[in-house]
Parts: structure tokens; C-alpha cells; sequence
């Protein structure tokens, strides 16, 4: 019987298996899934990580994940994870509010260089009212490529190509059924991201059910021609970022999509017409209809999402060994350190 299996190989899958070998070196620990390490809806990721968030949940979240995300820039290899130069642009009155949403990094009044970048780079962008913060403590990570690192560099964590159909319990052990055979397990993380859970046999009813609102996700790819001097932009009001990706030619720019009830598909990364139409639309308004019409292409998926977007951990049985992390609700990457901090608590517990 192995210690811990963790079905689903996204970020949140792959951080969950990275913690869990790291604090437990003498475990062994099997990472399942038949599309690859962060190829689910974590290889549609921007992978945008900011220092605040709206709830005191998602808050709470971030400051857990902290010390484990500085370790990751420890370590990973170079470009994996690259601090950004961040602004926020936001109504003059709302200022006090937003920075009350701050948790960890630090605002700043932005220099004259912000200032004079933002006027010329985005000219037909219109600030009046608004006022603009420098934050300390943003980052984009690639998401896809850091999912696969923490699996590599954990030397007690096998990754297994495989698509798990069944979870039963028989006695103090569980039997996860899948392509290759069934395996024995202490321990089961389901981190399937959007997918349905596989079919699961537990001895009394989950004590929590998982969260069921399946969002589209997409981001364009505006080809700007971006400098290593750009930065990156949150219009706060219209939840739109602008998140410079120089060497790669353009900028990801990402915006509320209102589409529920999405399925997950089948690796397709790609935004449709529609989604398009509607970003160029958010863009056009929000930075300008010459920016809008850079974009060309991007990426998309669908996410699990939560009331309040905070994405859940939760314990489907009363021993804490069987359990479920996901409901990424579009911050799955940012928020994979605390939530697979939390995962890992709980499994020590059981
Ligand atoms: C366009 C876009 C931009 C985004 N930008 C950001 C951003 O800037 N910052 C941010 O924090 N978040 C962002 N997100 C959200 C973030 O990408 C997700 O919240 C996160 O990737 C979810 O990770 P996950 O591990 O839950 O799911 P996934 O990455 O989907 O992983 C789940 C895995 O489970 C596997 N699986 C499913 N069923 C089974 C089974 N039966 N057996 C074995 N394996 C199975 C799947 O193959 C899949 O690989 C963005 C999302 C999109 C689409």
C-alpha cells in the first residue's frame, strides 16, 4: 500500500503532491493523470499571483501560501516564475478600500517613470477619475511548467499516465481503480480540477459536497510588442489585467467572461469567436480600440468556481484520508501554495 495518491495533475494536484512528499519524506506518493502534468486547465493559465484578494478567505489563503510560493522561486528553474512590475489603476474614491483587500506585498505611491510609461504605452486609455498604486509582490509563474517541476524534484512522488475510475474503500485502506490496474492507498487527494469526479464508493456520505459551477475562462494575446520595461495592469473597476509577456510578443489580457455551465473539453486551449468578440469588446473600452485590435488568439478553459471564488478543501470522509482540493474559481494558480498547505495539515492529521 502506497501513502498518499492524488488523482488529477494540475497545479493544484501537482502542488499537493509536492507537499506532501516534501513533509513526509518517507512516503511514497503516486500523482494519476492520462493527459500529463498541468495539462488540464492549468496550461490556459496566465498565471498572474497578486497579493491581495477580495475576501477574507482568499486572504486568509494567500498569506498560507506565501512562504510556500517564496520557496518554489527558491529553486525553479529561471523564467518559471518572474516578479513583475505592477500597477493597479483604480477610482480615486476607492483607494482605501483596496488597499484594506492587501495580503502581503506592499502599495507605493507609482514614480514618474510609472506614470509617464502608463501615457504613452496605453494612450487611448482613459484615467480620468481614477488614480494609480505600484505594488510590491506580484508575479507571473507558468503554471504548466511549475506544475511539472514540483513533481520532478520530488524524488518520493511518482507520476503515473493514468485515469482513475473508481475510489472504494475496503478496510483502513483505499483501492483507487484506473486505466493501469488498482492500487492501494493511505491516502486520496481528489484534484480533478473541472472534470467530474471519478465514481466514488465511501462507507457513509461525504461529509462535504464538492462546489459544481463550471465557469469559461479566456485571455487574448495581445501582440504589442512588449519591452522588459512594461508593466503589468489591473484596471480594478472592470476586473481586466494586462500582463506583458516580452519574450513571447505580446501581452495576456484577461477579462470576466459571464459563461457558466461550461464543460471542460478535451485539451482544447483555444478561445472561440466568441470569446474573442467579447474580449476585444472589454478591451476596446476599457484600454482602447487600437490595443483591442492587437489581440489576436489566447488561450481559454473552464474552471471550477465557489460561492465567493475561494477554493475549498474539504474532507469527504471522517478520518481526513479522503480528500477534495480544487474550485480553482480562476486563482487556482495563485492559490495552490495555501491550498496545498491546508491539504497537507489535514492529511498529517488522519
Ligand atoms: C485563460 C485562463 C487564465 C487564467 N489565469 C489565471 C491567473 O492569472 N492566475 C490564477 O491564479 N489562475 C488563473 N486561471 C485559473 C487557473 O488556471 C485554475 O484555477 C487552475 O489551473 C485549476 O487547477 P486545477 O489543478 O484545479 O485543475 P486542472 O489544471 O484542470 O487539473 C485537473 C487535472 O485532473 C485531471 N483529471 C480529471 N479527471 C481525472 C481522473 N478521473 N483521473 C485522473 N486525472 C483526472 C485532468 O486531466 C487535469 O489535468 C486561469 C484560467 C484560465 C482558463
Amino acid at each position: 500500500m502506497i501513502d498518499c495518491l492524488v488523482i488529477g495533475g494540475g497545479i493544484i494536484g501537482a502542488s499537493v503532491a509536492h507537499q506532501a512528499a516534501s513533509r513526509n519524506p518517507g512516503w511514497e506518493v503516486h500523482l494519476l493523470d492520462p493527459r500529463g502534468i498541468g495539462c488540464g486547465t492549468t496550461a490556459s493559465s496566465a498565471g498572474l499571483h497578486v497579493p491581495f484578494g477580495a475576501t477574507t478567505g482568499i486572504r486568509s489563503l494567500v498569506r498560507d501560501g506565501a512562504p510556500v510560493f517564496a520557496g518554489y522561486r527558491s529553486w525553479v528553474a529561471e523564467d518559471t516564475i518572474r516578479e513583475l512590475r505592477f500597477l493597479v489603476v483604480l477610482r480615486t474614491t476607492a483607494p482605501s478600500a483596496f488597499l484594506a483587500t492587501m495580503a502581503g506585498g506592499a502599495a507605493h505611491e507609482p514614480t514618474p517613470d510609472d506614470l509617464d510609461w502608463l501615457a504613452h504605452r496605453y494612450p487611448e486609455c482613459d484615467l480620468a477619475g481614477h488614480e494609480i498604486l505600484r505594488l510590491d509582490g506580484a508575479y507571473r509563474a507558468r503554471a504548466s511548467d511549475l506544475a511539472g517541476q514540483l513533481v520532478m524534484a520530488s524524488p518520493n512522488v511518482r507520476f503515473v499516465a493514468a485515469s482513475v475510475n473508481l475510489v472504494r474503500r475496503r478496510e483502513r485502506q483505499w483501492i483507487v481503480e484506473h486505466d493501469g490496474g488498482a492500487t492501494a492507498a493511505g491516502r486520496v487527494i481528489l484534484a480533478v480540477g473541472p472534470w467530474d469526479l471519478p465514481a466514488l464508493d465511501v462507507p457513509m456520505p461525504p461529509a462535504a459536497h464538492p462546489p459544481g459551477g463550471r465557469k469559461r475562462v479566456a485571455a487574448l494575446h495581445a501582440y504589442n510588442a512588449p519591452t522588459e520595461a512594461d508593466r503589468a495592469v489591473y484596471f480594478l473597476d472592470d476586473d481586466v489585467f494586462l500582463l506583458p509577456e516580452p519574450r513571447l510578443g505580446y501581452t495576456v489580457t484577461s477579462f470576466y467572461l459571464d459563461r457558466w455551465d461550461q464543460p471542460p473539453g478535451n485539451g482544447d486551449h483555444v478561445p472561440t469567436p466568441s470569446d474573442q468578440a467579447a474580449g476585444r469588446a472589454v478591451l476596446a473600452r476599457r484600454v482602447g480600440p487600437s490595443f483591442a485590435a492587437t489581440c489576436a488568439g489566447g488561450r481559454a478553459g473552464t474552471d471550477l468556481y465557489q460561492a465567493q471564488r475561494l477554493p475549498a478543501v474539504l474532507s469527504l470522509d471522517a478520518e481526513n484520508s479522503l480528500l477534495f482540493a480544487g474550485a480553482g474559481s480562476g486563482s487556482g494558480v495563485r492559490l495552490a501554495p495555501g491550498m496545498a498547505a491546508r491539504t497537507v495539515d489535514r492529511l498529517a492529521i488522519a
